[in-house]
């Protein structure tokens, strides 16, 4: 029996991951936590019967334990919450389903105290990878992707020299505004950012996927989860998602994964790693595909990859600047309070704004996140 705790069960990945645990009977939920969705969380906690269970606002939590006053469940709140969670003894995998750089601190106690970790909240490695792959390291502790484009990495790394590689190629859907330029790109709204072409997600990230900064950040995730320079991973624009990622080797060999667009394949993979387990669910039909076909992403009109680059390369808190920026400001056009292309804006003066602070500690990222959001509140127009 493989025991597992997931941070952010309500949520899309989440959610995907239950339904694994469904279908493989080997595998035991002992710890959920969520945001405030105490219906669906309730509904959980009578199905999967964790021992704990961690909602971020004490309200939410108050009214859960009076829900669940029947059952033999510990419910706790906030970071003291998330912590008792990424340590709790009985657990061995951590999934981190959550969404934002409040990750950061859950999953560096969860590797303090040996656990593995499943991981799906690309913004802790973006912001903190220096310090999460050394400390992973040294608590010989794996550190197993889950996003559908490292997990495919991944996997055409398996037996293979890691030294060997020369290249990681990162594929992208492009997003749903593919082929717009920014003219097109001013009245986009809120509904139209939320329909991706491939994939169904969560709100967030499908809006970091039609600005091309979820693919920043992606590329961020992978240099600190491959140990490749971002100046090796190239960006290839892939509109069917059926190629997850590629990896290039020095003698110019190139491994790639390929599967139709499902998040529970690289979920399953990476709590069954290095197994693999049947699944079921729709399969390529490579006659009635007929072509895959390959752009250059357009990184002028979608320029949160260009950025993306430019906060990798200048290093230390520039990442953070570059994701608290995008957090909040996604956030705001989500509430409908900026327009899109105010994204990139937003973005780009925070980044601009910021003294840099190299090889930041957890309390220095923590700082530069909230500078950040303050410059945007104090700049939006
Ligand atoms: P969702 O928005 O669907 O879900 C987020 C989850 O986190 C919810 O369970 C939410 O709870 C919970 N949550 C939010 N804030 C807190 C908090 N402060 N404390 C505890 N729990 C909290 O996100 P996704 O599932 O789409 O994404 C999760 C992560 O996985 C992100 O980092 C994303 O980039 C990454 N990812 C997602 C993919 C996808 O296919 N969805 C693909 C690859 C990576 P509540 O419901 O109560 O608000």
């Amino acid at each position: 029996m493989k025991k597992i705790g997931i941070l952010g069960s309500t949520g899309s990945i989440g959610t995907q991951t239950l339904d694994i645990v469904r279908s493989n009977s080997d595998l035991q939920v002992v710890a959920l936590a969520a945001g405030s969705n105490v219906s669906l969380m309730e509904k959980q906690i009578r199905e999967f019967k964790p021992k704990l269970c961690v909602m971020w606002s004490e309200e939410a939590a108050r009214e859960l334990r009076i829900k669940t006053a029947d059952l033999p469940l510990q419910v706790l709140s906030g970071m003291e919450g998330l912590l008792t969670l990424a340590v709790l003894e009985e657990m061995e995998v951590l999934v981190t389903a959550i969404v934002g750089m409040i990750g950061i601190k859950p999953t560096i106690a969860a590797i303090e105290a040996g656990k593995t970790i499943a991981l799906a909240n690309k913004e802790t490695l973006v912001t903190a990878g220096h310090i999460i792959m050394p400390l992973a390291a040294e608590k010989k502790v794996p550190i197993l992707p889950v996003d559908s484009e490292h997990s495919a990495i991944f996997q055409s790394m398996n037996g293979e020299n890691k030294k060997r590689v020369s290249k990681i190629l990162l594929t992208a859907s492009g997003g749903p505004f593919r082929g717009r330029k920014k003219e097109e790109l001013k009245d986009i709204t809120v509904e139209d950012a939320l329909k991706h072409p491939n994939w169904s997600m969560g709100r967030k990230i499908t809006v970091d996927s039609s600005t091309l900064v979820n693919k920043g950040l992606e590329v961020i995730e992978a240099k600190w989860l491959f140990g490749v320079e971002p100046e090796n991973i190239q960006v290839i624009v892939q509109p069917q998602s059926i190629i997850h990622s590629m990896v290039e080797y020095e003698d110019g060999a190139v491994m790639a994964q390929l599967g139709t667009p499902d998040m529970k394949l690289p979920i399953q993979y990476a709590l069954f790693y290095p197994d693999r387990r049947p699944m079921d669910g729709k399969r390529i039909d490579f006659y009635e595909l007929g072509s895959i076909t390959f752009e250059k992403p357009d990184t002028e009109t979608f320029k949160g990859l260009s950025m993306a680059y430019d906060a990798i390369r200048v290093g230390g808190s520039m990442p953070t600047v570059f994701n608290a920026a995008n957090e909040m400001s996604v956030s705001l056009f989500l509430n409908r309070k900026i327009k899109f292309l105010e994204i990139y804006d937003l973005i780009q003066g925070a980044m601009e704004n910021h003294k840099v602070v190299a090889n930041p500690s957890v309390e220095e990222i923590l700082e530069a996140e909230t500078a950040a959001y303050e410059f945007i509140r104090s700049n939006r127009k």
